[in-house]
């Protein structure tokens, strides 16, 4: 069981800007993170308003892109030094007074694993209240609000006054020129893998590479836009599915769009006699 100085129990916008924060000190940092990436929960899913108090028609308010952010400080943590755990979802933590430290157990796919720390951040958004609770402090209230979103065509910006989403500045966003000098130097930028965001495969390519090593279909999406247009992936998916397969070297099998248990394919579909992991009888004995 490994010794930590600090973990911090989820991977949203807090969790991932308190690891980047603690990794300027000489400190063993470790986050735990339920979902297969960061981001997954309501850091995922809001506005990306800068809120600057009481209205949003003031100079400082602005609009970002909140995924963008949460992924750039997770990353620039990683890079760091902290370790980003994922299929991690914390169940129980004990106080160890011997070791001076909480032993926290967390779940996985493969089983629960104990991790031995000091210090304990809880950044678990909604379900904060839920590890408070194992830390020993009950009913810390979390009150939820349900809202509605709707998806408009590119072409609607034209009629809104307000900001409604950000706006990226990415390889569709490059002059001509920009674009140019984007291709001459890498030619993976001359081949568009989303046509609907224009998404080209060298930002496909980037993405697959992450530093905190997420490759789920939804982590690319979430770093690129690619699937995010009006097709909502009827094109683009399956390459950027053979693209994880093709740069990790993984199966097809063993591709996820997004959490645990979300396979992208389950298996094969029709017998190929002449595939290498195909019997005598030309059935697919791949095994998972
Ligand atoms: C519809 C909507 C619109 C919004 N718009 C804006 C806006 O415009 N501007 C603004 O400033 N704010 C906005 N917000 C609020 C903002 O999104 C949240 O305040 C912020 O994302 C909270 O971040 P977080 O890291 O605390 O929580 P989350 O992003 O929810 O992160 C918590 C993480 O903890 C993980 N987790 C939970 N339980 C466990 C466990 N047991 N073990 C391991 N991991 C666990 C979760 O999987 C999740 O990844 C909006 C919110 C919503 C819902």
């Amino acid at each position: 069981m490994e010794r930590w100085d600090v973990t911090v129990i989820g991977a949203g916008v807090e969790g991932s800007a308190v690891a980047r924060e603690l990794s300027r000190y000489d400190l063993a940092v470790c986050v735990l993170e339920k979902e297969l990436d960061v981001a997954c929960g309501n850091s995922g899913r809001n506005t990306g308003m800068l809120h600057a108090g009481f209205t949003y028609f003031v100079p400082s308010s602005g609009i970002l892109d909140p995924m963008e952010y949460t992924i750039a400080l997770a990353e620039n943590a990683c890079q760091n030094g902290v370790k980003f755990f994922f299929d991690r979802k914390v169940t129980a933590i004990e106080r160890d007074e011997e070791a001076d430290a909480y032993r926290i157990s967390a779940e996985t796919a493969q089983g629960t694993e104990t991790f031995s720390t000091k210090w304990v951040v809880n950044c678990a958004g909604m379900y904060a209240s839920q590890i408070s609770e194992m830390l020993g402090y009950p009913n810390y209230p979390v009150r939820g609000f349900k809202g509605e979103y709707f998806v408009l065509d590119k072409k609607a910006g034209a009629f809104l006054k307000i900001p409604v989403y950000p706006a990226l500045k990415r390889f569709y966003d490059m002059t001509l020129e920009e674009q140019k000098a984007a291709i001459e130097a890498d030619p993976n930028y001359g081949e568009i893998v989303c046509r609907c965001e224009t998404v080209t495969r060298a930002e496909i390519l980037r993405a697959i590479h992450n530093p905190l090593g997420v490759h789920t279909v939804t982590g690319i999406k979430n770093r690129t836009r690619a699937t995010m247009g009006r097709c909502q992936g009827g094109y683009c998916e399956t390459r950027i599915t053979e693209m994880i397969e093709q740069e990790l070297g993984v199966d097809p099998v063993d591709v996820r769009f997004s959490k645990e248990g979300s396979w992208m394919f389950t298996g094969a579909v029709r017998k190929d006699p002449t595939a290498t992991n195909a019997n005598a009888d030309g059935e697919d004995v791949t095994e998972r």
